[in-house]
């Protein structure tokens, strides 16, 4: 069996901890690889190999740092089929979705190809007579990324390219579950000319993770994954004095108006709800309808929708599903848990998904469509991160109830509202305590120089990920105050000074 190990100080190195993990494809239940769970000392050789390089990148200049990320950029364009393959063989999201998902990484590179101009600082001429001020935005040294399993490209990618980019080094810590892509981008961003150290990947579990939070010479983290974890990440890291950003779980709603267009409702919903198989931290899984007669029909297209989708392996199919299987087992079961429970709590099981089999693949974690009617606050399949492909619609009376419900619930990551009514929309992205809002945009993902990032219990620190929050987050900035000869002033000041 093939045992994935680390990518530390740039070779590819096999891992001695005598601990692995299964690697699993998803569309047939087979174990196709292992990864190594590496030990502490591996952990700290990644960071050790980090903070060496650092001592020579940090000097590089930004033009030179930019042209690597050019090169990885055309280098990620040659790779794309063989990197989407491995994404879909690994977390078993359609081809087509892997892409999709490449694509959206590969524009955190082209953003982070442009930091000559993002990393110039600030400049102030004559603050005083003689004296000029500048402000320096200067890397901070080694960086670690946690990362989860639904986006094994993508989310590496919010991360390192604008890290690295800034001068910064950095050890990645990919999700056990699909750890072969970042692997892969470490051969690439070598074969792109980065120097041997910079970055880094160490495949792990808490063991590594929990190295990476404490070990003194990691300057920043940066996590993306499930609420208790991200948690955990930002108390621990930021109580050993590192800066943090931690991305949690969601529960994303989209309000339908009335007077929204119900066809354009439909498409948008289904694929929101139901692309990547609900696994998408911005998938919408609850349909907020204000008023009955909205519900009814949604409900009624809804179900003739799904029973036209088809569900099956990511590849290798010659009409390509529109969706494919779950990641694990184990999530498979927790998902028709959800499903058990909703349908004793009361809520209107309108087609269910915990039947569903692909022909041939008995073996493959897969779990239909589902819909649910009537869902009300408080039932768990309401308050709860399913991450599945389960879409729960829930009736309101009125606008602001609607609103009401999107802004009591913990998690505030994305949302949208469907309406042609522009006042509407305006006032909904005012009031709305989400940090991503869509106006007929189910999936409102920020472009790569715009920043990610929720609200409430969907995010842990200050800054969202990637665009002009991304750079802050990987620099600290030094502010110099400069006097020449003709300002310089005769004699000692004891009061506070002050410009003159
Ligand atoms: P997860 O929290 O289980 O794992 C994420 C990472 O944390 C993995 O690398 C894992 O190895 C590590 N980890 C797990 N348990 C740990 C522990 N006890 N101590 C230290 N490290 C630990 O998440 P997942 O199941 O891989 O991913 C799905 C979750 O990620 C969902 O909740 C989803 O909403 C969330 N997510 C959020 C965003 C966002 O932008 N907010 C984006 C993608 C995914």
């Amino acid at each position: 069996m093939n045992t994935l190990g680390n990518f530390i100080d740039g070779q590819i190195v096999a891992s001695n901890s005598g601990r692995v993990g299964a690697v699993f494809n998803p569309a047939t239940g087979e174990q196709t690889k292992q990864v190594c769970l590496s030990s502490a000392d591996e952990t700290r050789s990644a960071i050790e190999s980090a903070q060496q390089a650092f001592k020579t990148w940090s000097k590089v200049t930004p033009l030179n740092r930019a042209r690597v990320m050019f090169k990885f950029k055309a280098l990620l364009e040659q790779h794309a089929d063989e990197l989407a393959e491995l994404i879909t063989s690994e977390h078993g999201k359609v081809f087509s979705d892997a892409k999709g998902e490449l694509t959206r990484g590969l524009e955190v590179v082209e953003f982070a190809c442009g930091i000559p101009h993002l990393q110039k600082g600030e400049h102030s001429l004559n603050v005083g007579r003689g004296v000029d001020s500048m402000s320096l935005m200067q890397p901070l040294g080694v960086c670690a990324g946690i990362a989860p399993f639904n986006f094994p490209a993508m989310v590496p990618m919010w991360m390192f390219p604008v890290a690295i980019a800034c001068g910064n080094t950095f050890v990645m810590k990919p999700s056990e579950k699909d750890p072969s892509t970042p692997l892969r981008l470490a051969e690439l961003l070598k074969e792109a000319g980065l120097p041997d150290g910079v970055f880094n990947v160490v495949n792990g579990d808490k063991e590594s993770v929990d190295v990476l939070l404490t070990d003194e010479r990691v300057q920043a983290v940066s996590f993306v994954g499930s609420t208790p974890i991200a948690e955990y990440i930002y108390s621990t890291a930021s109580a050993h004095g590192k800066r943090v950003q931690a991305l949690g779980g969601a529960k994303n709603h989209m309000v339908v108006m009335p007077d929204a267009d119900p066809e354009q409702v439909v498409g948008s919903l289904m694929g929101a709800a139901y692309g990547s198989a609900g696994e998408r931290c911005m998938a919408i899984s609850v349909a907020v309808c204000v008023g009955d007669e909205v519900a009814d029909k949604l409900v009624a297209r809804m179900s003739e929708e799904i029973d036209t989708m088809r569900v099956g392996p990511g590849m290798g199919l010659a009409e390509e599903a529109h969706m494919g299987p779950v990641i694990s087992r184990e999530h498979a079961a927790k998902v028709k848990g959800y499903i058990t429970q909703g349908i004793e709590e009361g809520a209107t099981l309108v087609r269910d998904g915990r039947e569903f089999v692909y022909a041939g693949n008995e073996n493959g974690y897969f779990v239909g469509p589902t819909l649910f009617d009537n869902v009300k606050r408080g039932m768990k399949v309401y308050e709860e991160e399913i991450f599945g492909p389960v879409l729960c619609v829930v009736r309101a009376d009125s606008y602001e109830q609607a609103v009401e419900m999107i802004n009591e619930h913990e998690y505030g990551n994305g949302t949208a509202i469907f309406t042609r009514d522009g006042d509407t929309a305006r006032q909904f992205c005012e009031e709305i305590q989400v940090g991503m809002v869509g106006v007929n945009v189910p999936i409102p993902v920020p472009m790569a120089f715009h920043s990610f990032g929720g609200w409430k219990r969907s995010l842990f620190g200050p800054l969202h990920m990637h665009g002009p929050d991304g750079v802050r987050f990987y620099t600290r900035m030094k502010t110099v105050t400069a006097r020449w000869p003709t300002g310089l002033r005769a004699g000692a000041e004891f009061s506070m000074p002050t410009m003159k």
